[in-house]
């Protein structure tokens, strides 16, 4: 299953994701679509005037959540195992399918995965299968792995602790050994995939808790889960340690981004809501221009980078750069309802891959 001509020497993947349309959109507006796909690798947004837009991959609604693992989430727990950081972006407008894609159904009770579980439960499942037989085939070095998670939450700029809701507005910090950090941030080690989709499933449960409490929907926050990656083994009586994150990063609603920008336009102010949606515009085009970045930096050009203007791409610096890759699946409803929020999602995606 390994593929190194995966990245193609690129260091960001962007995929595009159409899900089906719903049913309340087909009540709306028949089977009437936005866009159409012309290969696996183009599609074609049908209004005017008629767009045409190429990425390194289109999935459209047959594509399974087991095919998109192994068509992106094997070559990121690989790019892991190598010793490197990846992330994985579901971005989209609410309702297009971003959690689906990155959790979908899990069961926390049995811990297996049915045919819709999503990527992160698989990308465990991998990931923990690899390491068993990498530590099999490496014996005699006596290589260990240990996988430690954490989930978080960043709303309105604030950090919250998903799994352990009582942690609010956790400060992010810096350190030559460590790196970028959440300090205090909770960490459970986890050896199975079973332990993590726990995880996610206590984690999820208290994200819409949160949401509640706090008045705003979650769709109006970025979760982040990570898990870091540390081996160990001897070789000629040295011990080495090598360590690799795995960001898997569910963005807020991008219909915010666009709201803000009309809404600025027109009334001005409004207080709280428009904080909040100036902050989801702020770190979704700040990871647009991170992003940006890094396709720049494959093509040997550089830019300076603003890490710093948004806390999730503070957050997760140390992950987009230097030899960590990137996946974005930027999902989309095909229907007619959709039109104008697919279009803006399919132009920040190909800004993402050229410039
Ligand atoms: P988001 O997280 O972007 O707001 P969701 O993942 O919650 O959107 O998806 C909205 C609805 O559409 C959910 O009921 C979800 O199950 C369904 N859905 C999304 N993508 C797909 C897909 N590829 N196949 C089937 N159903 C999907
Ligand atoms: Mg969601």
């Amino acid at each position: 299953s390994e593929d190194p001509s995966f990245w193609k020497d690129h260091n960001v993947q962007v995929i595009i994701r159409i899900r089906p349309l719903s049913t309340s959109e087909i009540s709306l507006q028949g089977n009437s679509k936005c866009v159409r796909q012309d290969s696996f690798q183009t599609i074609t947004w049908s209004g005017h005037p008629e767009s045409r837009f190429t990425f390194d991959l289109v999935a459209d609604e047959n594509v399974s959540q087991e095919t998109l693992f192994k068509l992106s989430g094997v070559a990121m727990v690989d790019n892991c195992m190598g010793g490197y950081n990846s992330c994985m972006f579901a971005y989209g407008q609410t309702g297009s399918g971003k959690t689906h894609t990155m959790l979908g159904d899990i069961d926390g009770g049995t811990g297996r995965h049915g045919v819709n579980c999503g990527m992160t439960p698989r990308v465990f499942e991998y990931l923990f299968s690899r390491i068993q037989k990498e530590k099999e085939a490496r014996r005699e070095e006596k290589l260990k792995f240990t996988c430690k998670c954490s989930f978080l939450e960043i709303y309105n700029e604030q950090i919250l602790d998903l799994l352990d809701p009582s942690s609010t507005n956790l400060q992010i910090r810096e350190d030559t050994k460590k790196g970028v950090y959440v300090d205090n941030l909770t960490e459970v080690e986890v050896t199975r995939a079973r332990d993590v989709i726990q995880q996610l499933v206590q984690g999820s449960t208290n994200r819409k808790v949160a949401a509640t409490n706090m008045n705003h929907a979650s769709s109006r926050s970025h979760s982040v889960f990570t898990c870091i990656i540390e081996s160990k083994w001897e070789a000629q009586g040295v011990t080495h340690h090598r360590f690799a994150r795995l960001n898997l990063v569910d963005l807020a609603g991008s219909e915010r981004l666009n709201k803000v920008k009309r809404r600025q336009k027109s009334s001005g102010a409004e207080g709280e809501r428009l904080k909040e949606a100036t902050n989801i515009n702020k770190s979704l085009s700040t990871l647009g221009l991170v992003i940006m970045n890094l396709v720049n930096i494959s093509n040997g050009k550089s830019l300076h980078v603003p890490y710093r203007d948004s806390k999730l791409t503070f957050l997760l610096q140390d992950s987009l750069g230097g030899n960590s890759k990137t996946i974005i699946i930027a999902n989309i409803s095909p229907s007619s309802c959709c039109a104008l929020e697919t279009l803006s999602t399919l132009k920040f995606a190909q800004r993402a891959k050229f410039i």
